[in-house]
This record gives C-alpha cells, structure tokens and sequence, in this order.
C-alpha cells in the first residue's frame, strides 16, 4: 500500500519536472540567443555558484562538529553545502544555526541500503523529516545499527578484548558504526589502525567480530525518499574499489521508482566510472551531480573537492516539496 502511494507519488514528480525544466530553459536565456550560447554569454557578470551536496559531520563518521562545517564550507568558497550524515538528521539544527551569510544549506541524509546482499548509498535531500512512513524507517536502521554495534563490541569483550560499549559510544559522539569500534580496538593498541580493524580477524565484513545489519533494500528507500517529498541521488554508484556495485539494472529499477540522479563527480570514481555513468544518467533521463563526501580528519578529500552543476541544483531544488534550502 504504502509503496503504491509512493510510485505515484514518484511519477507525480517526475512529470512536475518535466514543466519545471521547460519554463527555466525559456526564462533563463535571452530569446534572441539559441539556449546553448547562454551560459558562456552570463558567465562573465554571473560566476558559477559553487556546490558540494554530500558532506558528514561529526552527527556521523565525520570529524568536524556541523557548526564547523558550515563554516568551513564558507571559507573553502562555497555557495551551497548538503549536510548528509549517514542516517541521521541530527547535525540538521547545530548546522542551521551556525549558517553564515553567502551559505544555503541542503538538508540531507545518506541512507544506508541494500539490494541482492550488496550495500549501497542513497542521498536524500530536502525531505519531510516527519513524514511518518519515512520516520519510522529511519528510526528502525537506526536502532538496529546501535544493536548491532553492541553485538559486536559483546563479541570483543566476549573474548577478552579490553572493549567497552561506554568507549565506544563515546568515541562516536553521534551515530554509533563499525569506525568507531575500530577507533576503540585502536585505542587499545589491538590494531594499527582503522583500515587493519575492517580486516578479517576484526570486525572487517562477514569477519570474525562481524555482525550483518539491517538494510533498506533501495527500490523502498527511493520510494520513501520521494514520498516524503524528498529528492533521491545514487551516491557514488560505481565505487567498485569499496566493494561489490549493483549493475545498471539496479540503477533502472531505481530510476522507475522516483530516483532523481546520479553522483558522477566522486573521489573513488575513476574517469572511465564517470563516463559510464554519464552516459546510463543521459540514458535514464537522471541529473547527475559531483560532491566531496568530504569526513573532516577521517579521510582526506577536502570541501569542494567535487562540485554539482548549478543545472542539477535547481533542478533537484525545484523538485523537492519536503522541505526548503535554508539560507542566513
Ligand atoms: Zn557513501
Ligand atoms: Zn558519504
């Protein structure tokens, strides 16, 4: 039931868009000029707004408490910054209120999915964040993952690994997940570091203090996303080097159910992964967008390392009815 509200709902949008997109290509460029001349014609007078949709704060993995983050977004020049902890929208206030002039802020979230025992990324931008079908479902991952980092902190100290869930849970400040036990299993001198802890003997995948968590399967999430009047991206759909990705299949399947774009421009995209997807974008009718995935100290790309066109933007601005950008 809820999923057949949401496919219409998703087909709804997709037809708005379609309108949307007509009436900017006709407003924005001068009548005389064939549209593709206008944006070299406006650049000289209007420079291209910086925009970096997908960043964690400390709210998740991140290392910059959401306050920060906006503020360094400013100072590393952008226009436009998504705050998307992963399944949490927890950084959304301290963010809101630190926003400095010049900045807009996308309220997001980066959920957590999965399809045929393969883990993916689903962006979620400018949703309802109570509307209640979509709430519950992030409540539930969101207990579950806190389960089952304690399951795997009980398998440690099981064993007689130093270990504590008070630690651990401390180290994390905001969502509790496998970085975090890792930092702890660091603390102790058991591992040299982050990347040794996700290895086998640890707490690496289907490792020996492994534990599955639950998932969304991400035809459901892009349906939640839209029904909650959110906008839905696939993030860095051919990062293989990760792990296993889902094939372009997947990606169809998710276009149908409402998916917006594509995140093309990302750190772990190699330039032939880029022009793949380009292409299945074109194909499908999606956006495409580029972004940092920026995790303050936990990794080193910077803010704005990757930036979405301003095309993209309004378009996924115009589509979304959950909830506006916010500006100072
Ligand atoms: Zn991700
Ligand atoms: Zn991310």
């Amino acid at each position: 039931m809820l999923h057949a509200q949401a496919a219409d709902l998703g087909k709804g949008e997709v037809g708005k868009v379609g309108k949307v997109t007509a009436v900017h290509a006709v407003t924005l460029g001068p009548p005389w000029l064939p549209w593709e001349t206008t944006s070299s014609c406006l650049e000289p007078t209007l420079p291209a707004r910086r925009i970096d949709l997908h960043t964690h704060s400390s709210a998740s993995d991140g290392t910059t408490p959401p306050a920060q983050l906006m503020r360094e977004a400013r100072e590393a020049g952008l226009d436009v910054v998504a705050l998307t902890d992963h399944d949490t929208t927890a950084g959304w206030q301290d963010a809101e209120r630190a926003l400095p002039a010049g900045l807009s802020l996308v309220r997001g979230s980066e959920l957590s999915c999965s399809r045929g025992g393969i883990s993916l990324h689903l962006l979620a931008y400018l949703f309802d964040p109570d509307e209640p079908d979509f709430a519950a479902v992030r409540r539930t991952l969101r207990d579950s993952r806190v389960a089952r980092a304690q399951r795997m902190v009980d398998l440690l100290a099981a064993d007689g690994h130093p270990v504590t869930w008070e630690q651990v849970r401390a180290l994390a400040g905001g969502t509790v997940g496998r970085p975090h036990i890792a930092q702890a299993l660091m603390a102790h001198g058991l591992v040299d570091s982050v990347n040794d802890a996700f290895m086998p003997d640890w707490i690496g995948t289907r490792g020996r203090y492994w534990v599955a968590k639950a998932e969304l399967d991400v035809v459901d999430g892009v349906r939640l996303v839209v029904g909650a009047g959110g906008v839905a991206v696939f993030a860095h759909p051919g990062a293989s080097k990760r792990g296993r990705i889902v094939g372009d299949d997947v990606i169809a399947l998710m276009a149908a159910a409402g998916l917006a774009g594509l995140e093309v421009d990302h750190v772990d995209h190699d330039e032939s992964e880029r022009a793949h997807l380009r292409a299945l974008a074109a194909e499908l009718g999606l956006l495409t967008t580029g972004s940092s995935d920026f995790h303050g100290d936990n990794k080193e790309v910077r803010l704005g390392a990757h930036l979405t066109s301003e095309a993209s933007y309004d378009e996924i601005v115009a589509r979304a009815t959950g909830l506006p950008v916010l500006a100072a």
